[in-house]
């Protein structure tokens, strides 16, 4: 039984322009570099269905879904918010996505992979209820979320989030969720400057200052987040993998390193395996350095497979 490695070729065909940060070439930079780095041999390789409306339901509106349905173009682009925009085949991209994580946690779920990950585009962690943004149309993390509890029955999940902006969408959906347990470090002051009060009891939002570097990223996780998640017990972590904290970045001021996304990643699945028989679901969020991106998710890709020691 190997991890999972979940993608279609449809999330390269969304394209926001050339001078647009979040490209379809990011996820081939991942993909190249598990390849080279042998972690693609150990995992066995899924092409994401198409979420569909009624799984797309469980964490957003069915008017906000049937309304970004009709505004796909024929041919050109459509603006959604200053930073986000469709082309023809956005839309399906965006299925794409969030049916790789509904794929993921069946698979996690039902034992047919000890846990996965999602390389995927569009992101979706700033996808709210009823809004698109920040590069983002649907929330794949919180609609694999729904699908483990409302489908799969789970009673509590634990979302992890990593990406250097604050994950505004999923708190969105989330925080009225007791079933859902939300740890998030971000930094502080960046878009979309939200997060520095949670909106309900089960988020633990973790604002750092730019420049923090990944000790206080360490000592922070080990305060806010590890204490909430033993309490928490969940049964599942979702992963929203954000890789754009890292210092080669421009998005971002965090000035993380590989180090830090494999040493979080190795408290993630501490967390795990004592609590949810070691099911994790990994799904891509920013990163936009090619370079560092890859060389990040790499770093965590190997701690899930286990090969990092
Ligand atoms: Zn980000």
């Amino acid at each position: 039984m190997l991890p999972a490695y979940i993608s279609h070729p449809d999330c390269l065909k969304h394209d926001m322009g050339d001078q647009h940060p979040e490209a379809p070439a990011r996820l081939g930079a991942i993909q190249d570099m598990l390849l080279i780095k042998g972690l693609l041999d150990c995992m066995q390789t899924y092409d994401a269905p198409r979420a569909t409306e009624q799984q797309l339901a469980q964490a957003h509106s069915t008017l906000y879904i049937r309304t970004l349905a009709s505004m796909v173009p024929q041919e050109g682009s459509v603006q959604v918010d200053p930073d986000t925009s469709m082309n023809p085949h956005s839309y399906q991209a965006a299925l794409r996505a969030a049916g790789a994580a509904v794929l993921a946690v069946d698979l996690v779920l039902r034992g047919e992979a000890p846990n996965a990950f999602c390389n995927i585009r569009p992101p979706g962690h700033h996808a709210e209820y009823a809004a698109a943004g920040g590069f983002c149309f649907f929330n794949n993390a919180a609609v694999a979320i729904r699908h483990a509890l409302n489908v799969h029955g789970l009673q509590r999940v634990a979302l992890i989030d990593f990406d250097v902006h604050h994950g505004n969408g999923s708190e969105d959906i989330l925080h009225h969720d007791e079933r859902v347990l939300m740890c998030s470090i971000f930094e502080d002051k960046l878009y979309p400057y939200s997060g520095n009060t949670p909106r309900g009891p089960n988020m633990v939002n973790v604002p750092l200052p730019a420049r923090s570097g990944g000790e206080l990223l360490r000592t922070s996780v080990a305060e806010f987040w590890l204490p909430a998640l033993e309490r928490f017990q969940p049964q599942l972590i979702v992963v929203s993998a954000g890789f754009d904290g890292h210092r080669d970045d421009d998005m971002g001021n965090l000035g993380l390193v590989e180090a830090d996304y494999a040493w979080m990643t190795r408290q993630i699945m501490g967390v795990a395996r004592r609590h949810a028989q070691g099911r994790v679901v990994s799904c891509l969020e920013g990163g936009y350095d090619l370079s560092s991106l890859a060389r990040s998710a790499a770093a965590h890709v190997k701690v899930l497979l286990g090969l990092d020691d």
